[in-house]
């Protein structure tokens, strides 16, 4: 997505051990009009009407899927970061080891709101080596749901996270694929 992939160059940074900044628009800042595209591109790569929920994980997940919501017409269920699992009622839960702060921490999702039934979209705004994405797919499994794809704002292409979800055969679409970076001159190169 070219919008995203622009802003990405002038107001992403780069940081030592592979971090892209980007909380000037993404994720401390917010822009809305950049996510109201981001979500609009999201609903033209998922046009199915079988999605009956959008899927991700607080914090920076729940602004995109909410914009993009708006254009699927479903509800947007989080995953909770917990420190431990013990929470009131039945929770689906998943270990997740956390690419920018490097602990482990536990997702969960209350069991009312994934069902068998669900065909949920997950979202998110980074892939990197993919274990958020892959704690999410954990959680909609343990409901018996269906994913039915996973839309990322900005994947991370050189570490592996989408290349082990598409050998899987998720659909995985992502609004911008940052082939290399480099945080001595900055300068960040697209997928093509
Ligand atoms: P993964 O679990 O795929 O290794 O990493 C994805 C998660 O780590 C995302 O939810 C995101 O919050 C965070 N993350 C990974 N790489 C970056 C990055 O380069 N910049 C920022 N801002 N967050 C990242």
């Amino acid at each position: 997505m070219k919008l995203l992939e622009d802003r990405i160059r002038r107001d992403g940074r780069v940081k030592a051990g592979n971090v892209l900044k980007v909380d000037s628009f993404l994720n401390h800042q917010l822009d809305i009009d950049l996510y109201n595209e981001m979500g609009k591109e999201f609903r033209r790569l998922f046009p199915s009407d079988n999605i009956t929920k959008l899927l991700t994980i607080e914090a920076s997940g729940i602004g995109i899927a909410c914009i993009a919501a708006q254009y699927f017409h479903v509800p947007v269920v989080f995953a909770k970061k917990s420190q431990s699992i013990n929470l009131d009622g039945s929770v689906y839960a998943a270990r997740v080891q956390s690419f920018t702060h490097g602990r482990i921490y536990d997702v969960i999702v209350s069991e009312k709101f994934l069902s068998p039934a669900d065909h949920v979209l997950i979202l998110d705004d980074f892939l990197a080596n993919g274990c958020a994405v892959s704690g999410l797919i954990e959680l909609v499994e343990s409901a018996g749901a269906s994913i039915e794809g996973v839309g990322i704002a900005v994947e991370k292409g050189f570490q592996e996270g989408g290349r082990l979800l598409r050998e899987k055969g998720i659909r995985v679409e992502s609004l911008a694929i940052v082939e290399s970076m480099d945080a001595d001159t900055g300068e960040i190169r697209f997928r093509r």
